[in-house]
């Protein structure tokens, strides 16, 4: 079974993926890792996103490896977070990600996280959730995060936003059968709680 959880930068999905994952006893699947890696290789590599993502053997688990190489902070750094949504844009980097992201999903329990992940990658998941919080909260988060001033990150998330907003597929547009969850003001255990009612439900 997958459960599904989607929205934009700094709305907590992470966070509470991890955790919900944790508390059913399912498998995290972090797609944006998979958009950090492909557009670090591309950078490295000095190739399009689209070639990258065929040619990169990416690997998730506790860490994220990248042809074998550890990249679990690399892909962390403002400049990955810019080179993933470059990543992100171009169709041919979706289109490959998707099916390996539909092949992992398609055995055993996961809660998988993404933008797409209830819309595109699983639109049959047993339970979708769209997480949401105000811009500013979102850019405080990220701030707390990476250890930027929250001016920085509002004004850099609003180009991030923007460009994902213009994509063909809206990713930033909930699936029409997921529950939103505002997640402003709420602790973590407060969400996970609510994602795992829903499961439980
Ligand atoms: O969630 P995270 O910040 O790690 O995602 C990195 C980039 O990959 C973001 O810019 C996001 O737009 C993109 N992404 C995506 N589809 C996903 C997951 C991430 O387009 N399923």
């Amino acid at each position: 079974m997958v459960v599904a959880i989607d929205g934009p930068a700094g709305a907590g999905k992470s966070s509470v993926a991890r955790a919900v994952a944790q508390a059913l006893g399912f498998t995290y699947l972090d797609t944006g890792a998979m958009y950090r890696s492909v557009g670090l290789a591309a950078e490295r590599d000095g190739v399009a996103p689209g070639v990258a993502a065929e040619r990169a053997r990416i690997e998730l688990g506790e860490r994220v490896l990248l042809d074998g190489e550890d990249v679990t902070e690399a892909i962390r750094t403002p400049e990955a977070s810019e080179a993933a949504s470059r990543a992100a844009a171009d169709p041919a980097v979706r289109k490959a990600l998707v099916a390996q992201q539909r092949r992992i999903v398609a055995d055993g329990d996961w809660v998988a996280e993404g933008r797409d992940i209830g819309t595109v990658v699983a639109p049959d998941a047993a339970v979708k959730v769209f997480l949401t919080a105000s811009p500013e909260e979102r850019a405080r988060r990220r701030a707390a995060q990476i250890g930027a001033d929250v001016a920085t990150v509002l004004a850099e998330q609003a180009i991030r936003d923007e460009r994902d907003a213009n994509r063909e597929h809206d990713p930033l547009a909930a699936a029409a059968d997921a529950v939103e969850l505002d997640t402003t003001g709420l602790s973590l255990e407060q969400v996970v709680e609510r994602v795992v009612a829903l499961v439980a439900a």
